[in-house]
């Protein structure tokens, strides 16, 4: 390719509206130019280091065997009502109505889309499991975006979604795609981790978000120092005073009535996973985690309340607890290290319990159908006790110290959760009719080029790792103007084409400070300079990461840059 008619604006000054050294570097390169808050062009260079990346990508998903489709952007609202996720996915859905007044929304992600279309096509375990991917642009109406490409409305994504006969066949089909994620990202030089990642409201099982390290992360890792422990606070948090709860059941029960329920039971009982129980009923007591635990006298519907605590008795009418109680079920309270049993004597508070939660003064209503998220709010109490530097490691192993990341992948295992809402079922070796097992798996591509550069620059401009550059060779005749110089470039210019190097010859007729300044910010690995001795046929081959240069004649060039 050549310079002098290539479309790569190079920009001097640092672009004042943008906060990253990714956005800035991607402004300046000229990789990309904004059209509209969030949404952004690709520019040659930058379409070429994304189509690297893409390669990649494409390399590892069809090694792990898994099958690329395309499915369309524009996905009718019907679809999204039978997953259930057109009301709540909420305003990320970008939506819109077609002439006839349908409505649609452009695909944020694609469950919806591809179990119906395995659903009409396949029916028999014979053709499990299977495993299909597409990658393709995504539309998420964020509320900030920002970073660039980092947090963009409009993105590409790769997103693969595993079908399997049984929940060990998915264990099988995430392993595959946690596999290939690592390799992907390893290939793209990102240093990142895996962490176990929030199944949030999803309902699924096991999950792993792949965070690339770097300080401007809008996540935070919990890690051990001593372990490989690895979590996104949001579920470190939750492991955390899980173990807290627990120790203050174990506590409790030593103390409690026979009709003490377990937190399992507990949590089956509301139909909730466990650690969203404890998200949503753990709360701080003068720093004490507390559990509340759903308990009442089905009988005569009254609420008998019983406050344990360490070694003191506490006001619970006080003011913030008895708000933090209002909306959540009645019952046991119990703090950690319980030495003393102490019955709850303020009305007050048993009433705010009472009235907030679900039917509770309706009689034998009060733990029946309890609805978390509609009787009483799920995210209330999640940020009560959040994992800090220096806790014991919830493995027991090491001390927690945190790091940001960025989200660059997400491997998640669905489970029923859209092939039992939207019908998608196989005919297994009896003959009988069974749910889909499903796992789904993402990878931001242009979020994964922004961490890219994150991760490889200094402070002259992009550092590329190999694979992902654009380019491999940035050939440079110092003056095209000097007939040696330009035709040695060419010369070489067309060598190292046929030996397949991908090169950008810098044929402008600009100044040498000028050419240099572009090269490094454009950073590609290699740069040939071919000035003074290009009537001996010497050229000077400057490595980009180590700044490393060395004189070659032309006919050896080839094995220099080997
Ligand atoms: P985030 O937590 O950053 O909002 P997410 O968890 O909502 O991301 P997923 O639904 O897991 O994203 O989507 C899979 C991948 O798509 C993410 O891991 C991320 O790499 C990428 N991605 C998600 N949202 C964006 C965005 N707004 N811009 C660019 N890439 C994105
Ligand atoms: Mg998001
Ligand atoms: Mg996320
Ligand atoms: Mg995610």
């Amino acid at each position: 390719m050549k310079q002098s008619t290539y479309l790569a604006p190079t920009l001097r000054d640092i672009p004042s509206d943008a906060e990253v050294k990714s956005h800035q570097l991607m402004l300046r390169a000229g990789l990309i130019r904004q059209s509209t808050s969030g949404v952004y062009s690709f520019l040659p260079l930058g379409y070429k280091a994304l189509q690297k990346i893409e390669r990649i990508v494409r390399e590892e998903m069809n090694k792990a065997g898994a099958q690329e489709l395309l499915m369309p952007a524009i996905q009718q609202a019907e679809l999204w009502q039978e997953s259930g996720r057109w009301e709540a996915y909420g305003p990320e859905l970008m939506r819109l109505n077609d002439r006839h007044g349908r409505e649609f929304a452009l695909g944020p992600t694609h469950e919806e889309v591809i179990t119906t279309l395995v659903r009409d096509d396949v029916k028999s375990y014979k053709k499990l499991p299977m495993t299909l991917y597409q990658i393709q642009t995504k539309f998420r109406d964020e509320r900030r975006p920002r970073f660039g490409v980092l947090r963009s409305r409009e993105f590409i994504m790769k997103d693969a979604y595993s079908f399997d006969t049984s929940f060990d066949g998915l264990d099988a089909s995430y392993e595959k795609m946690y596999q290939a994620y690592t390799n992907i990202f390893t290939r793209c030089g990102l240093d990142f981790r895996a962490v176990v990642a929030d199944s949030g409201a999803m309902g699924g099982k096991d999950t792993h978000e792949f965070m690339v390290l770097s300080e401007i992360g809008e996540d935070t890792i919990a890690y051990s120092d001593q372990s490989g422990y690895a979590a996104n606070i949001e579920i470190a948090e939750v492991n955390i005073s899980y173990k807290k709860a627990d120790e203050a059941l174990k506590a409790m029960e030593a103390v409690a009535t026979p009709d003490t329920r377990t937190i399992e039971e507990v949590a089956a009982f509301l139909n909730v996973s466990k650690e969203k129980l404890i998200k949503s009923l753990l709360f701080l007591v003068d720093d004490q985690p507390v559990l509340i635990l759903v308990r009442g006298d089905h009988e005569i519907n009254e609420i008998k309340v019983k406050h344990v605590f360490d070694a003191q008795t506490v006001e619970l009418a006080a003011e913030e607890e008895t708000k933090t109680w209002t909306g959540t079920a009645p019952g046991y309270v119990g703090p950690v290290g319980v030495k003393a049993e102490v019955r709850i004597v303020a009305d007050k508070a048993v009433e705010a319990i009472v009235n907030g939660v679900c039917g509770a003064n309706k009689e034998h209503a009060h733990l029946r159908n309890v609805n978390p998220g509609r009787d009483f709010p799920i995210e209330q109490y999640a940020d009560l006790r959040l994992i800090q530097e220096g806790d014991p490691s919830p493995d027991g192993r090491g001390t927690i110290r945190f790091k940001e990341g960025i989200e660059v992948g997400h491997v998640f295992k669905l489970g029923t959760r859209y092939s039992e809402a939207m019908g998608a079922t196989f005919l297994d070796e009896n003959g009988k009719t069974q749910p889909m097992i499903m796992g789904c798996y993402g990878v931001g591509v242009t979020r994964t080029l922004a961490a890219v550069i994150e991760q490889h620059q200094d402070e002259d401009g992009i550092v590329w790792p190999q694979s992902v550059s654009p380019f491999d060779i940035h050939l440079i005749p110092v003056n095209m103007k000097q007939e040696a110089q330009k035709q040695l470039a060419e010369e070489l210019y067309d060598l190292l084409q046929q030996e397949s190097y991908d090169v950008l010859l810098d044929d402008r007729a600009e100044r040498p400070g000028v050419k240099f300044k572009d090269a490094d910010l454009f950073g590609f690995p290699l740069r040939i300079t071919v000035g003074k001795k290009a009537e001996e046929g010497i050229v000077e081959v400057k490595v980009r990461r180590t700044g490393e240069t060395l004189e070659a004649h032309k006919d050896h060039l080839l094995d220099t840059i080997k």
